[in-house]
């Protein structure tokens, strides 16, 4: 069985979450759609992915740009069994009438809330809870992070509570009108900021409580992470335990990798696409034990992170698999994460 994809909205996301589906054997990408021709639309349109006008009244911008586009947002949702709303935050929740009008299951990024979908994923801790469901939210970059982290330590040692301090880049590096430029903006200057109750959607019984800043720096986020365990473990536990999860990868300050731009060299030498890191990145030499009490400080590359999470939640609701091992298994062998 295949399923036929569609992706409103063709920025950050879309465009590697298009890319990423277009790697899947069970899905076929039927279309994006673009709200303006600029060089997004004509690269994809070069590469062979159908571009269709997400506003209808901007058909004439591509006519009069010479670019000959598929037809309107309607056209591609007649055709397709999911949409993977990649539309800018706040957005994706107005699409969502046209969405059911097509009687058609749609997944939600970071940026709406909870309640536009009514269920928010991360494939390793909650892809059952997805089979079949018309709507589902990808959480966000960071919370996509923290709850990998803490799942993982959830699992092997259980978690009393943790505290989390967030680095937020300011920008994603293509947004020129965005972020702070000499600042360091606490963001918000509340606590908890949204992204600990946003844990707490996917990982209900989580005691978390996190603190965000954000600073001028558009590469990756950087969390640090002080969290209390339910039993003791030493730092080579811990490193045994996120060693299981190809989504995590450790990485040595020692080896030269000691800053978020240390990260976006090494995914160059990778040679993976855009610098992506879809892994959550952990400093081995961040990992401190106290017994219960442990300290590590991880970095989010938030273009890519949920990626791999898109691609699981489309699997799941439309029930191509309903293991969420498989599922993961043939994400990160197509996506090349955990290599
Ligand atoms: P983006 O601005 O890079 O891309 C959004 C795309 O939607 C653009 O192509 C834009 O032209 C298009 N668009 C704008 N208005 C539209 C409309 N009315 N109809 C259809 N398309 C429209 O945004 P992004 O960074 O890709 O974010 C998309 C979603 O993903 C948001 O919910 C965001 O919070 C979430 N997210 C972003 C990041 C990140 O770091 N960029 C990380 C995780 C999750």
């Amino acid at each position: 069985m295949t399923v036929k994809v569609a992706i409103n909205g063709y920025g950050t996301i879309g465009k590697r979450v298009a890319d990423a589906v277009l790697k899947q054997k069970d899905m076929e990408l039927v279309g994006v759609t673009k709200t303006k021709p600029n060089y997004e639309a004509k690269l994809a349109s070069g590469m062979g992915i159908k571009v269709y006008a997400s506003l209808a009244e901007n058909i004439k911008l591509f006519d009069a740009a010479g670019m000959r586009i598929a037809g309107s947002l309607e056209d591609l949702l007649n055709q397709a069994d999911i949409v993977v709303d990649c539309t800018p935050g706040k957005v994706g929740a107005t699409y969502k009438p046209l969405y059911e009008r097509h009687r058609l299951k749609a997944i939600f990024q970071g940026g709406e809330k909870h309640e536009v979908a009514g269920f928010s994923f991360n494939a390793v801790c909650n892809y059952k809870g997805a089979i079949g469901r018309d709507f589902v939210r990808v959480v966000s970059c960071n919370t996509t992070g923290l709850c990998r982290s803490l799942y993982a330590l959830d699992k092997a040692f259980g978690i009393k509570k943790a505290r989390v301090v967030l680095v937020r880049r300011g920008a994603d590096p293509a947004e020129d009108s965005k972020g702070p430029i000499n600042s360091i903006v606490p963001d918000p200057v509340t606590i908890p900021s949204h992204h600990g109750p946003d844990v707490q959607k996917v990982l209900p019984h989580i005691d978390i409580t996190t603190t965000a800043l954000a600073v001028p720096e558009t590469l990756m986020h950087v969390h640090i992470l002080n969290v209390e365990l339910q039993k003791d473990a030493t730092e080579q536990d811990i490193i045994g335990a996120f060693s299981s999860y190809p989504r995590i990868r450790l990485v040595a300050s020692a080896d030269g990798i000691s800053s978020t731009s240390g990260i976006i060299e090494y995914a160059r030498d990778l040679g993976r696409i855009r610098y992506d890191l879809p892994e959550l990145i952990i400093w081995k030499e961040s990992i401190r034990s106290f017994g219960r009490e442990i300290y590590l400080t991880q970095a989010v590359h938030q273009e890519s992170i949920v990626v791999p999470e898109d691609i699981d939640a489309i699997r799941a609701m439309t029930k191509l698999t309903e293991s969420p091992e498989e599922s993961m298994r043939l994400t990160n062998e197509s996506l090349g994460l955990g290599r």
